[in-house]
């Protein structure tokens, strides 16, 4: 018997997964879902910040366009390390595309203006 605590409402119910993978203790069907996809293929939407040569806002926060599988999750924070921007940029630009060919893209959740930032 596995237990997960379902993340997807802040009530954060108690799943139970027995042998054959049914699952126990969700208070509504999407804690089903998010427990059968946590025990196949876990993904996480990552939000971060990539450095930027702007010096009045020198951390451009992003997230990932959707989930990524869990087990990538440090190679893709380290590529995101290694991005720097240099340009000006609109909230939901793409910063780094198809990133680790995963066709996920790393996107801007806030613009960049370089002269005024
Ligand atoms: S099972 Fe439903 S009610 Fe319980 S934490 Fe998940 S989403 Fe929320």
């Amino acid at each position: 018997m596995k237990e997960l605590i379902c993340i997807v409402c802040p009530v954060g119910c108690h799943l139970h997964v027995d042998d054959k993978n049914n699952i126990t203790g969700n208070q509504c069907p999407r804690g089903l879902k998010y427990g059968l996809e946590e025990i196949t293929h876990p993904s996480r939407t990552i939000t971060t910040t990539v450095r930027t040569t702007s010096p009045l806002m020198p951390r451009l926060p992003v997230k990932t366009s959707s989930p990524i599988p869990k087990e990538l999750m440090f190679q893709i924070m380290d590529r995101i390390g290694a991005e720097i921007v240099t340009k000006n940029v609109k909230m939901n630009d793409v910063i780094i595309e198809n990133i680790l060919d995963t066709h996920i893209d790393i996107i801007a959740t806030r613009a960049l203006n370089m002269l005024e930032s």
